[in-house]
């Protein structure tokens, strides 16, 4: 009933069911925790959507999986629609594979967090997958015939970041989704690569970023000149990176040279400076990473010959994160429809008035009959508190039911983003909240 867009198929997870406020238990606070500094962990720990274990580490609360799911499951829709499958690798990862491809050494990867078995062993945490996915692959894949593949999965990253000021935007731990795609030639593993540049364009419209999201030329690796990143507008995102709308080109701060102005025929003045968030990059490895790893099918002429290879993320967390910076007022959150936690806050003023809370309470009835998902604020609190609250959560429709409202047959509907409140009589608010 919620994810419309997809087939069945894309639907792997339960369809929300709504709520009592009454029964979710956590609750809005007035302040953050002084340690926190960035304006998407203060505003998600107030309302409730996640809650700080430490700098970078936060767990996700009943609210925050829910706009966590969402997020991951427009992704999910978008990757499964070029052909992707999702699947899940382990979050410990053996010590010989990175060597092979000389990333074990902290030197090379400053980020790992590594453990030891009993017997001694060590391992790492994963803080990516192109080692163990291509290794596993192996298994899989023998002749060209086999090809393309390109796996995803969504996962909880571990990586020891020198800062973690950026809230869920950077997080020790956070959630990723990483897709790998292996291609037999170079021709199918170029048509692949730029197909997923429209699938995160897709992503990133539907998640309302798409106009301040920017396929950026960024620091390339092994095969290519450049990488391209998707960098979204943000006030808090901690790159640089040089626009020009008209042109439609974007390019990273790490790369502004001039050779670099010269290959992409633009001059540094027509390039406009801001500040933006990665919020997914996709990389070319050509045929090292399979090299490396010993990766290689058979040909057609019965040849081994390595794989090609390419890599594509999208952070969800810092999705997430960028959301919450670039939408919220001064009074709290403002979600877009397609990841809000609830599509209406409906709240009830009913001062002990029982005609008012059997009609709340049908309200909520019917608006889940009609498959809308709904936080129902039936707390016995000021309405003052109430209101406060649900500008803070950000749900984008807040339905309130009152003696007022009663009296005048129906209920008074405001839009967060907007702040416009009009009244709709009762028979009208379904029809409204569907269109
Ligand atoms: P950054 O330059 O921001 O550190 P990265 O180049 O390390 O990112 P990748 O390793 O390619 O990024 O990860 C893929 C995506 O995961 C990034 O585009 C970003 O959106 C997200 N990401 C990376 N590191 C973090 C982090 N520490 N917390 C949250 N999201 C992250
Ligand atoms: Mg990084």
């Amino acid at each position: 009933m919620l994810f419309v867009r997809g087939s069945a198929s894309d639907t792997m997870w339960p369809t929300y069911i709504s709520m009592r406020q009454t029964q979710l238990f956590t609750r809005t606070r007035k302040e953050a925790p002084k340690d926190e500094v960035a304006k998407n962990a203060q505003l998600l720990i107030r309302a409730g959507y996640i809650h700080k274990e430490m700098a970078g580490v936060y767990a996700y609360l009943p609210l925050g999986i829910r706009v966590l799911e969402k997020i991951k499951q427009i992704v999910r829709e978008e990757m499964n629609a070029i052909n992707s499958q999702e699947i899940v690798m382990t979050a410990l990862q053996r010590k010989e594979l990175w060597e092979s491809t000389s990333r074990w050494d902290d030197e090379v990867v400053d980020v790992w967090f590594k453990s030891k078995l009993k017997d001694g062993a060590e391992v790492g945490f994963g803080w990516s997958h192109e080692e163990p996915i291509g290794e596993m692959m192996k298994s899989y894949l023998s002749s060209y015939k086999d090809l393309p593949v390109s796996v995803y999965q969504f996962q909880t990253k571990m990586r020891n970041e020198k800062r973690a000021k950026s809230g869920i935007m950077r997080g020790r731990e956070f959630v990723m989704k990483d897709m790998y795609s292996f291609a037999a030639d170079e021709q199918s593993h170029l048509a692949y690569y730029e197909s997923t540049k429209p699938a995160y364009m897709n992503v990133f419209n539907r998640l309302g970023l798409g106009d301040d999201t920017f396929i950026t030329f960024a620091a390339g690796g092994a095969f290519t000149k450049f990488s391209h990143e998707f960098q979204t507008i943000c006030e808090a995102g901690e790159d640089i990176t040089y626009i020009n709308k008209a042109k439609g080109i974007a390019i990273n701060e790490e790369v502004l040279n001039d050779e670099t102005l010269k290959d992409l025929g633009v001059t540094r003045d027509e390039l406009e400076k801001v500040n933006t968030a990665e919020v997914g990059n996709i990389f070319n490895f050509g045929q090292q990473k399979s090299t490396d790893l010993g990766l290689s099918v058979k040909d057609a002429e019965g040849k081994e010959t390595a794989v090609w290879m390419g890599s594509y993320g999208i952070g969800i967390t810092r999705v997430m994160g960028v959301l919450v910076e670039k939408f919220a007022d001064e009074k709290g959150i403002v979600w877009p429809k397609s990841v809000a936690p609830f599509q209406v806050h409906l709240v009830m003023i009913s001062g002990g008035n029982e005609d008012v809370a059997a009609e709340a309470n049908r309200m909520y009835d019917e608006l889940q009959e009609h498959g809308i998902e709904v936080l129902f604020d039936d707390r016995d609190v000021r309405a003052g508190e109430k209101f406060a609250d649900a500008e803070l959560i950000g749900i984008p429709t807040r339905i309130v039911v009152s003696e007022k409202t009663m009296a005048q047959g129906g209920v008074e509907v405001m839009d967060r983003k907007t702040g416009t409140v009009s009244f709709l009589a009762d028979s009208k608010v379904i029809e409204h909240l569907t269109e």
